[in-house]
């Protein structure tokens, strides 16, 4: 399975024959059984993958995944999807990705350090030699990448880091702050109304979730219904996001007492609002509910929450999308801005931050819509155009076809 398909991309650009070696398989995938003795005898185990789909632009970039329902197929495709978020933003980055199939909520504080150092031992040379940037992902945390710092001992070697410890201010909200300026402009453009007449739908609420909530909620919109693993609330009127937020922060889930129905994870993607934002796991919006989602505005915050099939029917349907490999790339950004930081001792403000997310992602998504005007083609395939002519014209340029 692909994030992107190749034939109908090869419609709208000349995809060389030799091209398609590159972008079919990836680049290198490596397995690692991943195994713990605890106090009471037992071994932890954990099938873990590194991901390398490709590096023809930079060294591997991608999160470290943690959860139960890891494979191989998805950690490929994770990967394979930021090789085009990384060309898409114009970041020196190829794709990577890895993931450990183990649900950190059964993990305590030290089992989860304790297997983290682990990983590290066993991918020390792809971390120290600088293929291999690991970031923040669902169920890992800035506390993780300070565990895979302090095993490196090299800043660089790990984005996603406290700022205490050369991490970037700014860099826990920075996929959030990504999403909700891109749904910003996404509301102006393609629903034509004013912030504060918009209700929105996310779906997850935790590194992603709350903070797209959280930036929208502070530009007027109404957050109508969020939800976690758990389901969700909704309220027409708008939920207490501030209070969610904090209690989230404090907690780790979504508090019950901000006012608001219960609701399930599956309602919250059929609700009468304006715009959703998947913004927790993949493949949420499939054949199954494409037909019964009824806002206008899909801004993926989540790595490929819509199948492709999916995508079809609600191409058809009229409902615009803004896909992951824009709407998220604000964490990228932000990785790449600690990355040279770490590299050249540079001080940056929040703001500064704040600013370039901004700034690069309304340049994209302005290019975007000047394309898919051009081609008469979705958002989604406008900025895969955009970003497979960056990978072609790498692979040209490093000699590889
Ligand atoms: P997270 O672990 O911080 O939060 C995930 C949230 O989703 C939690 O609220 C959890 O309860 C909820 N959740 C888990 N399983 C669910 C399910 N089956 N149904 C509904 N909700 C569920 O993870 P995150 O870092 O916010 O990542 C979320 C998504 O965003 C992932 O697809 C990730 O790849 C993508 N992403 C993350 C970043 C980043 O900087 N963290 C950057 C780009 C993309």
């Amino acid at each position: 399975m692909s994030s992107i398909d190749l034939e109908v991309l090869s419609t709208y650009l000349e995809i060389p024959k030799n091209a398609l070696i590159f972008l079919t398989k990836s680049e290198k995938e490596m397995y690692i059984n991943l195994n713990l003795l605890m106090d009471n005898g037992e071994v932890l185990q954990a099938d873990s993958y590194v991901v390398y789909y490709n590096t023809v632009r930079g060294p591997a970039k991608g999160g470290i995944r943690m959860a139960e329902t890891v494979t191989l197929e998805e950690t490929r495709d994770l990967a394979e999807r930021m090789v085009w978020k990384c060309a898409l933003t114009g970041i020196p980055f190829g794709g990577g990705k890895s993931g450990i199939c183990l649900d950190p909520k059964k993990l305590s504080l030290f089992q989860k350090t304790t297997l983290l150092k682990e990983f590290v031992h066993e991918i020390e040379l792809e971390l120290k030699s600088g293929a291999y940037i690991p970031a923040p992902d669902l169920g890992t945390t800035p506390r993780d990448m300070a565990v895979i710092y302090g095993a490196t001992h090299m800043v660089e070697s790990v984005t996603g880091k406290p700022p205490s410890i050369g991490g970037l201010p700014g860099r826990e909200e920075a996929t959030g702050k990504g999403v909700a300026k891109v749904t910003l402009l996404g509301i102006n453009k393609f629903l034509k109304k004013d912030s504060s007449k918009v209700t929105v739908a996310i779906q997850g609420f935790g590194n992603v979730g709350s903070w797209t909530a959280y930036f929208l909620h502070k530009a007027g919109c109404k957050v109508a219904a969020i939800s976690d693993y758990k389901g969700g609330l909704f309220n027409k009127q708008g939920l207490d996001i501030e209070e969610a937020v904090k209690q989230q922060k404090q907690r780790g889930e979504i508090p019950l007492a901000i006012g608001g129905d219960k609701i399930t994870n599956e309602e919250l993607l059929e609700l009468k609002v304006d715009l959703i934002i998947p913004a927790a796991v993949e493949n949420v919006i499939t054949v199954e509910n494409a037909s019964k989602v009824k806002a206008g505005l899909i801004v993926e915050g989540a790595n490929g929450p819509t199948t492709l099939e999916a995508d079809k029917i609600l191409n058809e349907r009229g409902i615009i999308l803004i896909p992951d490999i824009l709407a998220n790339s604000g964490g990228v950004i932000a990785s790449y801005i600690e990355w040279r930081k770490a590299k050249s001792g540079a001080i940056t403000k929040v703001q500064e931050t704040y600013e370039t997310i901004d700034t690069l992602i309304e340049e994209i998504f302005n290019k975007a819509l000047s394309i898919s005007r051009e081609k008469n083609c979705s958002t989604r395939l406008a900025c895969q155009i955009l970003a497979a002519n960056e990978v072609l014209k790498a692979l040209r340029e490093r000699a590889w076809i």
